[in-house]
């Protein structure tokens, strides 16, 4: 892998921004927001999370001429058949809020019972170096859950408010920045990118 010096993020999603800064912080380079450059999102035509990150990283990096870093994520309960999963972030149409998001999920398993409301977030992401890479760096993630009835908290993004952590006995969204950091699905699979770029 050539050494970095600088890497688009390949995402509008101002949540997952802030939580990837610290998370690539140990790589000392500087991060480029595709916004940033005006580049545009690109349709997400793939059948799953890691075709996803491949497409939105393989488009930043067109675009901008730079290495460019994915992330593709969502949520994946089997009450649902797996869904909303590569669909979390259109549940509720196009352009919709966070709050719009889990009230469609809340719809959703309005009839789920309580002993069948797991969910699980996965994250896949891609670091590439240029449009025709034909190795990219692809790493993946995941945190187990539970929905509930009603939101609670008010920090992370999405979801959060309504994924409960039994083993810390709150929601994402009552967890700080880098107590999510921690345990996150995008943090492990950030880890797990680390250790490609630094054996
Ligand atoms: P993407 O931007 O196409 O990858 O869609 C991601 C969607 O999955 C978001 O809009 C959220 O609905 C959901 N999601 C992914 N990661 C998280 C998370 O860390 N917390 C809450 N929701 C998440």
């Amino acid at each position: 892998m050539k050494v970095l010096s600088r890497l688009i993020l390949a995402s509008n999603n101002q949540g997952k921004i802030e939580e990837f800064q610290p998370l690539l912080a140990p790589l000392g380079i500087e991060l480029i927001s595709q916004a940033s450059l005006g580049i545009e999102s690109v349709e997400e035509t793939g059948l799953s999370f890691i075709e996803n990150a491949l497409i939105k990283a393989r488009h930043a990096c067109m675009r901008s001429g730079l290495p460019a870093l994915a992330d593709d994520s969502g949520l994946s309960v089997a009450a649902l058949n797996g869904g909303p999963g590569i669909y979390s972030a259109r549940i509720a149409g196009a352009d919709a809020s966070d709050e719009d998001k889990v009230q469609a999920l809340l719809q959703q398993m309005a009839a789920v019972p309580n002993d069948q409301r797991q969910g699980c977030y996965h994250c896949a992401i891609v670091l590439m170096q240029h449009p025709l890479d034909p190795i990219p760096l692809i790493a993946e993630g995941y945190l187990e859950g539970i929905i509930l009835e009603q939101p609670s908290g008010v920090g992370g993004f999405g979801f959060d408010p309504l994924f409960y952590l039994p083993t810390q006995k709150c929601t994402v969204a009552q967890l700080s920045l880098s107590e999510k950091n921690k345990i996150s699905h995008r943090a492990v699979a950030v880890a797990k990118l680390l250790t490609y770029l630094n054996p």
